[in-house]
């Protein structure tokens, strides 16, 4: 990054969108759906793992550091709950990482399987050629003992010939082990970003590893997708309640209301029944209009959310 471009990025970051009346960048708000949401709470995989063997190159959505900034006012400001997009997106992030983990795994001991089984075939090849050399030795003296020299000779040259093809196997066996089973047998993939290990490695090799910018952004990524899940979790826990709390509340309006209007048909019923009637309903007439535009609409609200409730 130049200077003048660190120098504005740095203006940015502090001042927003606002900063120098650019209208092209002033046409996408931090509210715009193409705006990475997780770019503003600053842990979009594509920032945090830039640089790394596992580069994820340009995020689909716009990341632009004003608009991070406008959205850091905003928020001061007002609960925008982006948290819950954020959250969402890290965690698909994280469940294809795991799902790669998992698959490594899986084809480490797929392999670690065919190699030991090669090498069992191996072994297996020795054992056999052993067994035939002492064979022949057996059969070598016994023809010796019988005094059948030339054949026992005959014997025992083939059993030198079957020595030189075990000696050539058991170098295969002894080959086909550190070359490629040690080695593999000893590969584990690491948890937190899914890159093999060897359990080999020398202690400067895991360091690079463990202090790597690859394996320190996923710690990042997972710490702050823990950090969302919590927010997301307080912040609905919080709206949760002020929803009851505005329910109980409307609650309690609605039987006040119920109350008062049960009064009001009373009255009206004992006072039509006596009164002068041109009077009263006039007055009747008002007190109509007026229960219609307010009132009235609740209770209507109010009855289908008894019902409601009497249903659970
Ligand atoms: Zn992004
Ligand atoms: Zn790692």
């Amino acid at each position: 990054m130049s200077a003048q471009a660190q120098m504005r990025a740095l203006l940015d970051q502090l001042m927003g969108t606002a900063r120098d009346g650019d209208e092209t960048r002033q046409r996408v708000k931090y509210t715009d759906d193409r705006v990475c949401k997780s770019h503003l709470l600053d842990c979009c995989p594509h920032d945090i793992l830039a640089g790394t063997r596992m580069d994820l190159g340009e995020c689909t959505k716009i990341h632009d550091l004003a608009l991070r900034a406008d959205y850091e006012i905003a928020s001061k400001e007002k609960d925008l709950f982006f948290e819950l997009d954020a959250m969402e997106h890290l965690e698909s992030f994280i469940a294809e990482c795991d799902r790669r983990t998992e698959l490594a795994k899986k084809r480490l001991a797929e392999t670690q399987e065919e190699i030991s089984a090669e090498v069992a075939v191996k072994a297996e090849k020795v054992h056999e050629l052993n067994e035939e050399i002492g064979k022949l030795l057996a059969k070598a003296e016994q023809l010796g003992a019988e005094g059948n020299v030339e054949e026992s000779q005959r014997i025992l040259m083939e059993m030198e010939r079957v020595k030189a093809r075990k000696r050539e196997a058991e170098d295969e066996y002894r080959n086909s082990m550190p070359a490629s089973s040690f080695q593999q047998q000893k590969l584990r993939v690491c948890e937190v970003c899914s890159a093999y290990l060897g359990l080999h490695d020398n202690d400067r090799r895991l360091a690079d590893h463990f202090g790597g910018k690859l394996h320190l952004g996923f710690i990042l990524i997972r710490e702050k997708l823990e950090q969302m899940r919590k927010t997301v979790a307080s912040k609905q826990e919080k709206r949760n309640q002020e929803r009851l709390r505005r329910r109980e509340e409307r609650d309690r309006e609605e039987r006040a209301g119920k109350r008062s209007r049960s009064r009001e048909r009373r009255r009206r019923r004992s006072r039509s029944s006596s009164r002068d009637k041109r009077r009263s309903r006039s007055r009747d007439r008002h007190r109509h209009h007026r229960s219609r535009s307010g009132s009235r609409n609740k209770s209507h609200h109010g009855s289908s959310r008894d019902r409601e409730r009497s249903r659970k």
